[in-house]
């Protein structure tokens, strides 16, 4: 009596993804470093399912069905090299090691390939959902090779959450491709909500609503174009008193964001592959910003506008809510290029509509929203861009008004809106038939005679600026 799939690492997310493995009828093998944790793990749960308590690494192994499939839910980085070798030195080829782990897909790729050549196979696979989303269906990304697929898809996707009966699990590409592809969702994620809070903000400070009353807002919001999680989660948090002083819980929180390092990878890899994913790096500097206290003390005393508060309340925020959506699809639009991006630099072949669709559930990104993307690649899979769909492209078109208004109003009485404010320059950018970057070429070439190319010829150029001011072809 063998395990179908094993688990090790009996943290948070392992231990809900183990019972989840078993509330759908798979025998699953537990195991975790410290053995307290298992022990605890068989006495919260063993009358769950069929759990099989592994003391070590080796027992671990050896109670797994051939091929063998075993998951990492450990931290990211080392610890995940070190389990990887401790597991490694036990399989046998035709194995599999699944790295469930927020790994660097960078990472993944190194390790996929140092254990091909030991015969075994890597997975990984990210996964989204948090600790609720493990226990009753996350979004699963996995990568690696497409043979591993075959046996290791089907419990995946069995575990995965559904919508309209599909399970937002599928095999994402290659080696790395699925944690690139979970690194990217969780980028888009940081934009979603730096999105959020700034039209919490700007409504607050402009027009002076309370927490519970802009709670109030979001829920109305969750009825329409914008129903998603993150929306929902808003409403809740939002609406949430202090227990100790019944205050607003969000005015009892320290304003200074944290972040694990999604976020952040996701724009490093965005420079490397020269993809402007804007409203992810707003998101990301907007966190960094804020964790600065010494700075913004001091800063205080610098000078603001006269304005301070806007004037038609009901206007403001349907306008406030057209400018969320745009800036929302203009932060898709970006994520979803960074993924074609890495998909042709590393041979990927993804597939955008599909990941649309396994967003669409289980994961924090998850939004009526999705729907639309998917259909929108589905209709047109060599997509240039997602603002240039139809649909999209209607949308926009609908909320660009208020979405320059929101802007305009936002800088007027001096309330930062990074997100909505690169959102739609980034739109205006993009439309534009011509853009300043031929004097910015024409610069390059007179410090650094960097050359550049002509509307009417082919070739490259220099201007000898310093000289006679003559064109020669470089
Ligand atoms: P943690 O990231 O807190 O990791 C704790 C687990 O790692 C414990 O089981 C611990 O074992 C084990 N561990 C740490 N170092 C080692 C080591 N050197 N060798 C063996 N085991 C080690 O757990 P989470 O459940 O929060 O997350 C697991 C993974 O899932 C992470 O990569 C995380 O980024 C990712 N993730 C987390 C989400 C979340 O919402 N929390 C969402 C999606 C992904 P011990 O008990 O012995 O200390």
């Amino acid at each position: 009596d063998k395990a179908d799939i094993g688990v090790t690492g009996l943290a948070t997310m392992g231990r809900n993804l183990a019972r989840n493995f078993a509330h759908h009828g798979h025998v699953v093998a537990v195991h975790n470093r410290t053995q307290n944790r298992t022990t605890a793990f068989m006495d919260q749960h063993r009358d769950e399912g069929a759990f099989l308590a592994a003391g070590s690494v080796e027992e671990f192994v050896a109670s797994l069905r051939r091929p063998r499939k075993a998951i990492i839910m450990v931290k990211a980085g080392a610890p995940t090299d070190a389990v990887i070798e401790e597991l490694a030195a036990h399989m046998e080829p035709g194995d599999m090691i699944i790295d469930g782990g927020n790994a660097l897909y960078a990472d993944t790729r190194r390790r996929e390939a140092a254990l091909r050549e030991r015969g075994l196979h890597f997975v990984g696979a990210g996964i989204s959902g948090g600790e609720e989303g493990a226990l009753n269906g996350p979004s699963i990304m996995p990568g690696g090779a497409p043979e591993a697929y075959e046996t290791l898809g089907p419990l995946l996707e069995d575990v995965a959450a559904k919508v309209d009966g599909t399970p937002c699990c599928v095999h994402v590409g290659p080696d790395g491709a699925g944690h690139f592809v979970k690194m990217v969702h969780n980028g888009i994620e940081y934009s979603d909500m730096q999105l959020i809070v700034e039209s919490y903000d700007l409504l607050r400070q402009a027009l002076g609503l309370s927490p519970q009353e802009l709670a109030d807002v979001f829920r109305e919001w969750n009825r329409g174009d914008l129903e998603s999680y993150l929306i929902e989660i808003t409403t809740e948090v939002l609406g949430h008193t202090d227990a100790a002083t019944g205050r607003p819980f969000v005015d009892v929180v320290v304003d200074q964001a944290e972040q694990k390092g999604t976020g952040r990878w996701t724009v490093q890899s965005a420079l490397d592959l020269g993809v402007p994913v804007t409203g992810i790096a707003e998101a990301v500097f907007a966190r960094a910003l804020s964790g600065h206290p010494d700075q913004r003390t001091a800063a205080r005393s610098l000078a603001g506008p006269q304005e301070k508060g806007a004037a038609d309340g009901a206007d403001l925020v349907e306008d406030v809510r057209r400018a969320l959506y745009a800036s929302k699809i203009v932060a898709y639009a970006q994520g979803f290029d960074q993924i074609a991006a890495a998909s042709a630099e590393y041979g990927w072949s993804i597939d955008p509509g599909a990941m649309a669709t396994i967003w669409r559930g289980g994961c924090i990104i998850r939004a009526r929203f999705l729907d639309r993307i998917r259909e929108a690649y589905e209709a047109r899979p060599t997509l240039p861009t997602l603002l240039v769909d139809p649909t999209f492209a209607a949308a926009l078109a609908d909320a660009q008004v208020s979405w320059r208004r929101v802007v305009a109003t936002a800088a007027t009485i001096g309330v930062p809106t990074p997100g909505f404010s690169s959102a739609l320059a980034y739109y205006d950018a993009l439309r534009r038939d011509r853009l300043p970057a031929a004097l910015l070429q024409g610069l390059r070439d007179y410090f650094g005679a960097h050359t550049y190319r002509r509307v009417d010829r082919e070739g490259a150029f220099h201007t000898d600026w310093s000289g006679d001011r003559v064109e020669r072809p470089a």
